[in-house]
């Protein structure tokens, strides 16, 4: 340190070394005690600012290719919804920043302001159990952003026995600890989003009849709306604090499986132009056929169904799922990081016991799923039970190597061969 002179003075504040505690010295600069703790202080309070940055900020858009991949990792097969999914996630998230980029920037403006890009929620038409629910999921989970399932079949217009809108915003609100600024840039899943068609099948007592209330209630909040929400969920009461929530950012995702949707659009398009024999009969058609013909689905046969066109105009992102073929049930039981089958060979790994499924048993279990017309979902349940008994033995039994699962097993024909370790010793 250089010696201190007359001349030696801070080189920030001006004040010699007699009118300080300690004066540092650099190549030809000096600086204080004080002013090294006010530079302190000025670059916490930066640095906190930036670890600060608003939700939007710590949300990293990734490309449609880069979402397409991560869903492929986690769900089999529905290429077509992959693709629209990604797409939509991707443009609906940049979006939100730009936004947020153009407000913090204090209204400098690029040379498109003045086209406004408008939210698109997504509406996916597809079998029970093709993945709608999953691909929601994955997508909240890839994005970090905060995930509520909805049943479209639970919501009733204010005043009918049953859940009010918000009450779907406060699951949201609930799924990101109440952090409001997050829930407004999380997903909405609806479930079940045909049930509420305007169609005389779908009398129910305790609901608005026609449907079209419901679709009202949700229409506001899927265009975008301040949602008032009862913090501890339930009916509204006037003495009530309500926790505020803006939905314009919020992405809904609707599915539903559009039972006789396919019927709506042949009989718009007519057989012919849809590639079959002209005079050919709805009935005839098979399941791979009539999945061709929701292909081609267009806001008229969404109309036609018994949707509003309000609401319609609030879901324009529209894609099909495909019901799952056996192989690629199989494929589901076994690829995914998290396939079920996976799981219970860890599960049964950590009893030091080897589980195998033969080829042919998970056909099998593949074939009955389909059989019970609920896709996916039927698999599991399938499985549990199969697994129940060996579940529940295997903990107790130290004396059991490996254990297979063969056809005859899957369909109830044959108790799981067990090989005992004394007959591997033996063998
Ligand atoms: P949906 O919402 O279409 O009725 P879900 O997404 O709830 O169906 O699927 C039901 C179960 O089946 C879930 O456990 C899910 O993980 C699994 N599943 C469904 N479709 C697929 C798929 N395409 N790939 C992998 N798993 C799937």
């Amino acid at each position: 340190m250089a010696s201190p002179t007359k001349l030696t003075m801070c080189s920030f504040c001006g004040k010699s070394h007699a009118e300080v505690k300690k004066l540092i010295a650099g190549p030809g600069v000096y600086i204080c005690d004080n002013c090294i703790n006010i530079c302190k202080s000025v670059l916490e309070k930066e640095l906190n600012q930036d670890n600060e940055t608003s939700p939007a900020g710590s949300l990293k858009v990734p490309k449609p290719a880069d979402i397409k991949a991560h869903l492929d990792e986690n769900c089999i097969g529905q290429d077509a919804a992959k693709k629209t999914l990604a797409v939509a996630v991707h443009n609906h998230y940049k979006r939100i920043l730009h936004d947020q980029q153009v407000a913090e920037s204090e209204g400098e403006v690029g040379p498109h302001h003045e086209v406004e890009i408008e939210k698109s929620n997504i509406l996916l038409i597809g079998p029970t159990g093709s993945g709608k629910t999953l691909l929601a999921k994955t997508l909240a989970k890839m994005l970090d952003v905060p995930f509520a399932i909805a049943d479209a079949t639970t919501i009733t217009e204010s005043g009918y026995v049953g859940e009010d809108v918000e009450n779907i915003i406060l699951r949201l609100l609930q799924a990101s600890d109440y952090d409001v600024k997050r829930a407004q840039m999380g997903i909405i899943y609806i479930d079940e989003i045909d049930k509420i068609a305007r169609r005389t099948e779908n009398v129910s007592i305790t609901r608005d009849v026609s449907g079209e209330g419901v679709q009202q209630a949700l229409l506001k909040i899927l265009e975008g709306t301040i949602c008032a929400v009862p913090p501890q969920g339930g009916r509204k009461h006037p003495q009530q604090d309500y926790i505020r929530v803006d939905t314009t950012n919020i992405l809904f995702i609707c599915g539903g499986a559009f039972v006789d949707l396919d019927q709506i659009i042949q009989k718009r398009m007519g057989s012919g132009a849809l590639g079959f024999g002209a005079a050919q009969h709805f009935e005839t058609l098979s399941e791979v056929e009539k999945q061709q013909v929701l292909s081609h689905v267009e806001p008229e046969d969404l109309l036609t169904y018994g949707f509003i066109p309000e609401f319609i105009g609030r879901l324009p992102m529209t894609t099909v799922l495909e019901q799952l073929t056996e192989a690629q049930l199989v494929q589901m039981l076994t690829e995914p990081k998290n396939a079920l089958v996976r799981q219970y060979e860890k599960l049964m790994w950590m009893e030091n016991v080897s589980l195998e499924f033969t080829r042919d048993a998970l056909k099998e279990l593949a074939r009955q799923s389909i059989n019970k017309g609920t896709g996916a979902r039927a698999l599991r349940a399938l499985l549990e039970r199969l697994m129940l008994d060996v579940m529940f033995d295997i903990p107790g039994d130290n004396e059991i190597h490996s254990i297979k699962i063969t056809a005859a097993v899957a369909r109830g024909d044959a108790k799981p061969l067990i090989t005992r370790k004394a007959d591997k010793a033996a063998a």
